[in-house]
This record gives structure tokens, C-alpha cells and sequence, in this order.
């Protein structure tokens, strides 16, 4: 069975604007382009078609989430106050989260990619499969946009999914370098929802992220935040998938797994200061794979969130595009030889003793819910 892929051209009309990511207010550095644009989405999206790539996918249309759909987490607030702004002039959703006109339907749009994928997946018409989207969702919370932000597409497809397929169990694994907060907020104390978030440590935001922070109530232990120090290449990501990852998706045993893919975890980003690289990517995605085989029928659904080199997140999608289709492409990532053999990229004992403390009592917090 054929991999699914969402892709909209509208994606890239989000409209984040200049200078208002790096630079501080002030005529003292030259505005440039804001952090979360268009660039590296479309960069991926055409290093998929020059690949050949695209014409062997599942291409899933999106249609847009509605009001009620957005309701299912967001207030109505919130809501009306995105969609105000957006019919005028654009606005902030919050902090470091412009967005010109149109932006609500856009995000509307991205929401409904997600959950076009996960639908696919669910009905079985697809293996598996990507939602290129935009804007970003993880960040999102109930009443506030955050950190490029707006609706909070996982999160909000899962709800709609569980209420459409009536899926007891559903695993989030979060492997962009910030923590997914809006995830977090929207299943805290809801034991349906398996949330494992690896990401550096205080990196955004700065309030959450925390290990002790488990859920709460019926979720108490659903809530997996694996914070990690600046400088963690292949090795450790892979430990943190042995010691973490793998054996919390057995212990939970999913109907679904659903990745927040952000390629922010790379050795180039701008943003986060990790060092992966695509065949870290490639190789994330093989494990979640497998797992899902094992647990729940192969049913795994991704959807992209940050991720903010120009130059590489492009290899770093396509190299999990291949994975999950099992179409390798002629094209070859050419960083990495390079960067696959800078010092760090082993798992250094401090990274193995701080990963082994974090896992301690996982799976029996997990075999409890
Ligand atoms: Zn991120």
C-alpha cells in the first residue's frame, strides 16, 4: 500500500512577515525574514518532485477545518479574535507569532491536511503517511497562538479522528526540538492520549518541558517530556528511542501513532542546537515503523511542524518520505558524510546517564493508565 502526502500551495501564502524573529526592535540590525517562512517548506515540497518522489505518493486533499472542528480545543475567543485579524489586516497571535490576511483560513487548511492524513491512514487507504503544513501547530494552546503557531493541527485531528473512528488509544511522539506544549495542554489529564515530547531542554518554551511534568488526574503518567542538553547528535536521540520511545509505545500499546515532525533537531538550524542529521531522520522514522507494524497495523501519521534550514531540512524530509514509502530516490543527501562524522555525534556517557534517569519507572507509570 502507497504512502499519503498533503501538500497545499496556500501553505506557503501564510504570511509571517519581516524582521520579526531575530531581529530587536530598534534601527540597529537590517530586518530580514522571520524565522518560520515559506522557504524551507517549499524547499522540501520541490526536492520531493525533483526526486521523483511525489509521483509515487497518495496525494491526500485537505479540506478545511470549520469553527466547530477548531472548538473541539480552542475557545471561541480565540477563534473569533485569529479570525477577525485575519479578515483585516493580519495580526499577533502572541509573541513571535505575526500572520498577515488569510492567515486563519490557511491554518484552517493545515489543520485539515493533518487530519487528512490521519484519516487515510485510519481507513486503511493509505500505509502511512506526511502532511507538509503551515503554520506549524504543536506550540498552539486553548486561547493563545505561540511560537509561529496558530491552531493546533495534531492535537485537533486526533480529537476529530477519535470522535470519527473511535480510537481508544492514540501515541504522539514529538520529535521537534521544542517541547509540544499545546499537545500537552490538550491531554493532560487524558489517558487516550500518549504524549512523548523529546526536545531541548528550556529551548521553547522556557516554562514547560519539564520531566516532572506528567499529566494529571486520569492522564497522570501519559505525559512523557524528555528534555535534553544542548549538543545531542545520533547517538543519544537513538538511546532515548531505546530506553524511552520503543518501550513506552509497548507499554501503551497505540491504534495510532501520529509524529509532530519538526526538522529543528538538525545540525544546521538556526534555531536548536542538536546535531542530527537526515540519516537520524530516516532512521526515527524506521523504529516508529516498526513499532507501529507491531502495535497497531503499521498506522502512522505525521504531520510537519518547525524545522528551519533551508539547506537541509529538504534532505532530512526526504529521507523520511523514502522511509515510509520504501522508495529510495536517486538523490543523495550530500552533507551527510560530512556531518554524520562531527565529534558529538556518539552517545556520550553524561547524555547515557541523564536519558537512563529519565527513563526510570516509565513503563509502569505507562502499564498503569
Ligand atoms: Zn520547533
Amino acid at each position: 500500500m502507497a504512502t499519503g502526502w498533503n501538500f497545499h500551495e496556500l501553505y506557503l501564502w501564510h504570511d509571517t512577515g519581516r524582521g520579526a524573529m531575530f531581529f530587536p526592535p530598534g534601527l540597529t540590525v537590517e530586518p530580514g525574514e522571520h524565522a518560520e517562512n515559506e522557504g524551507t517548506k517549499r524547499r522540501f515540497r520541490n526536492l520531493m518532485e525533483v526526486s521523483g518522489l511525489t509521483d509515487r505518493l497518495v496525494s491526500l486533499r485537505s479540506d478545511p477545518f470549520s469553527e466547530t472542528d477548531l472548538a473541539r480545543f480552542h475557545t471561541r475567543d480565540y477563534i473569533d479574535r485569529i479570525r477577525t485579524l485575519s479578515a483585516a489586516r493580519g495580526g499577533e497571535a502572541a509573541e513571535l507569532t505575526p500572520f498577515g490576511p488569510g492567515s486563519y483560513d490557511i491554518a484552517c487548511l493545515a489543520a485539515g491536511g493533518t487530519f487528512a492524513v490521519m484519516d487515510a491512514v485510519l481507513e486503511g487507504r493509505v500505509a502511512n503517511g506526511y502532511a507538509l503544513v503551515r503554520p506549524p501547530g504543536h506550540h498552539a494552546e486553548r486561547d493563545l497562538g505561540l511560537g509561529f503557531c496558530l491552531f493546533a493541527n495534531v492535537a485537533l485531528s486526533i480529537l476529530k479522528a477519535r470522535e470519527k473512528h473511535r480510537l481508544a488509544r492514540v501515541a504522539v511522539v514529538d520529535w521537534d526540538v521544542h517541547h509540544g506544549n499545546g499537545t500537552q495542554q490538550a491531554f493532560w489529564d487524558d489517558p487516550g492520549v500518549l504524549l512523548i515530547s523529546i526536545h531541548q531542554d528550556r529551548l521553547f518554551p522556557m516554562t514547560s518541558g519539564f520531566a516532572t511534568e506528567r499529566g494529571e488526574g486520569r492522564g497522570a503518567g501519559a505525559t512523557v517530556n524528555v528534555p535534553l542538553m544542548p549538543g545531542c547528535g545520533h547517538g543519544a536521540y537513538m538511546e532515548v528511542f531505546r530506553r524511552i520511545v520503543l518501550p513506552a509505545l509497548h507499554a501503551y500499546k497505540p491504534d495510532l501513532i501520529v509524529v509532530s515532525s519538526g526538522f529543528d533537531g538538525s545540525v544546521a538550524d538556526p534555531l536548536g542546537r542538536m546535531l542530527l542529521h537526515s540519516g537520524t531522520y530516516r532512521e526515527m522514522t524506521r523504529l516508529l515503523m516498526a513499532a507501529a507494524d507491531e502495535l497497531c497495523g503499521g498506522r502512522l501519521a505525521m504531520s510537519h511542524e518547525g524545522g528551519y534550514s533551508a539547506a537541509y531540512v529538504p534532505y532530512c524530509g526526504l529521507a523520511v518520505m523514502e522511509q515510509l514509502s520504501g522508495i529510495r530516490s536517486p538523490v543523495d543527501d550530500p552533507f551527510l558524510p560530512i556531518v554524520s562524522r562531527y565529534g558529538g555525534q556518539d552517545l556520550m556517557p553524561w547524555q547515557a546517564a541523564h536519558i537512563a534517569a529519565l527513563a526510570e519507572g516509565l513503563e509502569a507509570r505507562i502499564a498503569a493508565l
